[in-house]
């Protein structure tokens, strides 16, 4: 794609060409020759923006642990195989497939993990994912935490419960998840 529309700036092979000439082609099916006025994509946000920044392999090498590093639960499979051949490698699963929500219970001296990650030892939530996986980038995870808090509303429940352990130590806590089944679940 060396080439672009002289208008818009869309990108475009030689091939696509649907005027002019090779030496000074022309493109139509992007804005019909400047006919239609195509908005300028937007900045992404700074976090999107970070995600993309070439700067960042480690995060783009690790999505699926830094993705599994802040699910709230495990998942757990009946049976399991794997097909390991050449092309796409497929995982194949026998009977049911659940997410398991884990004990709420920290053992002594356990770092806590997937929901508990959230509610126990809050101030230094951080710091223990990483302990789990020490290639982790704290700026990264403390970024993908903010966007967590802001947006995901199961964390913020998860904050309030946290915020309780820490203001009254000795009541017990409980969070409570309700599942309504429909046509989708
Ligand atoms: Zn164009």
């Amino acid at each position: 794609m060396d080439k672009a529309c002289e208008f818009c700036g869309a990108r475009f092979w030689i091939e696509e060409r649907t005027g002019g000439s090779v030496r000074q082609p022309a493109y139509t099916k992007c804005c019909a020759g400047g006919k239609v006025a195509i908005p300028r994509i937007c900045s992404p946000p700074d976090f999107l923006a970070m995600l993309r920044d070439v700067r960042n392999g480690g995060l783009r090498k690790n999505i699926r642990s830094y993705n599994a590093a802040f699910a709230f639960t495990s998942t757990r499979v009946q049976s399991i195989g794997f097909e390991l051949g050449p092309g796409v490698h497929t995982y194949r699963v026998h009977g049911g497939y659940y997410h398991m929500i884990g004990g709420m219970e920290l053992e002594d001296g356990q770092i806590p993990r997937f929901l508990q990650a959230y509610v126990y030892d809050a101030a230094n939530e951080v710091q223990n994912r990483q302990l789990r996986n020490p290639n982790f980038s704290q700026v990264t995870l403390m970024a993908i935490r903010d966007i967590l808090g802001r947006y995901n509303p199961y964390v913020r429940v998860f904050e309030r419960a946290a915020d309780r352990l820490v203001t009254h130590p000795t009541e017990e806590v409980r969070v409570v998840l309700t599942v309504t089944r429909n046509h989708n679940s």
